[in-house]
């Protein structure tokens, strides 16, 4: 089933995994947490996808696998930053064939060593590759996009963000997904900012619950998302403390899904870390408000 269909009729709650990251390219150690994630019983969940080789092949199949074994809908993430037309028809082919319905279109980051000189400028944007894919399959495949609260870095304003926001949903994604944010203030003014430039898709709010004081200060790094006052008062005064800080994050994703959702949020991702037991001790703390928001029509 597309992913906008079922935007169509309720919110979603969704969880995001990633393909195991090892040499000999096995991923069976991902069946457990897909196995624990599947008795939260998601919308969907989604496979992220890093350019090249086995990583590749791996989104394709664990989305597959998701499908077919789990009966679970899947999103399998696309990245273009250094691929050519011709390599995506391969992706684009092979995700058509096994019945995935649902892509997140993106650019990607830029991989380690991305020379512009040398690499394939085919595609310089998501927009570009959800473009490509609404002209070259069309009505095969339900598109999404990434959507940043904070501003993308490379951004020279939110303006200039919203409107290369507005190119990528002109193109065919048809809802959003955000990046980690910490502050649900940054998620409501991109609610607010996106609607006014006519940007209507639903916005999915991405949540990454961070459970010790070095993952929550990475993850605001890496991820360029600020750190609330009162939250970062508690990581001074508990850092030392790992069961106080896995308290604390726990505590405060679940508090931020209950705002979220008390303000209308049309959708939920959950970044999981390939972690089920966090993901479902988050769902536990916010157990009736999660059942009367997917229970929403
Ligand atoms: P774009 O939408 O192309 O935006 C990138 C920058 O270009 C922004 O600053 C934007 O304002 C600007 N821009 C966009 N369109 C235009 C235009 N037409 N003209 C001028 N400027 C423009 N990365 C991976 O490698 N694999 C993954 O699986 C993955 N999954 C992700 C899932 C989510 C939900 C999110 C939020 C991010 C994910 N990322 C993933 C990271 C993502 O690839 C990076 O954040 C990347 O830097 C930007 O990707 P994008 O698709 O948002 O790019």
């Amino acid at each position: 089933m597309k992913i906008s269909e079922l935007l169509r009729q309720r919110p979603t709650l969704s969880f995001e995994i990633f393909p195991p990251k090892n040499k000999d390219g096995d991923i069976s150690s991902i069946y457990s947490t897909i196995d624990q994630l599947a008795q939260l019983k998601p919308d969907f969940i989604s496979v992220t996808y890093g350019a090249g080789g086995s990583t590749t092949r791996n989104t394709v199949e664990i989305a597959t696998m998701i499908k077919e074994r789990w009966q679970i809908e899947s999103v399998a993430h696309l990245s273009c930053i250094d691929a050519t037309a011709e390599n995506l028809r391969g992706v684009l082919d092979q995700l058509k064939e096994k019945g995935i319905e649902n892509i997140l279109a993106l650019r990607g980051d830029y991989p380690k060593g991305y020379d512009p000189q040398t690499a394939p400028q085919e595609f310089r944007h998501a927009s570009d590759l959800a473009a490509f894919i609404t002209a070259n399959y069309p009505d095969a495949f339900c598109l999404s996009g990434a959507c940043y609260p904070e501003v993308h870095e490379e951004a020279d304003s939110l303006e200039a963000d919203l409107r290369h926001l507005k190119i990528k949903a002109d193109a065919g994604a048809s809802y959003l997904v955000t990046q980690i944010f910490l502050d649900n203030n940054y998620y409501y003014r991109l609610l607010r900012e996106a609607r006014k430039r006519g940007i209507q898709v639903p916005i999915l709010a991405g949540i990454m619950p961070a459970t010790n004081a070095k993952q929550l200060l990475n993850m605001s790094k890496m991820c360029g998302c600020s750190i609330p006052y009162t939250l970062s008062v508690m990581i001074e005064r508990f850092s030392a403390h790992p069961a106080a800080m896995q308290e604390i994050g726990l505590n405060y994703a679940a508090w931020q899904i209950m705002d979220l959702i008390t303000n209308g949020v049309e959708g939920i991702h959950l970044y999981t870390m390939n972690r089920p037991q966090i993901a479902t001790e988050i769902m536990r703390r916010c157990d009736a408000i999660l059942r009367e928001f997917r229970d929403a029509h």
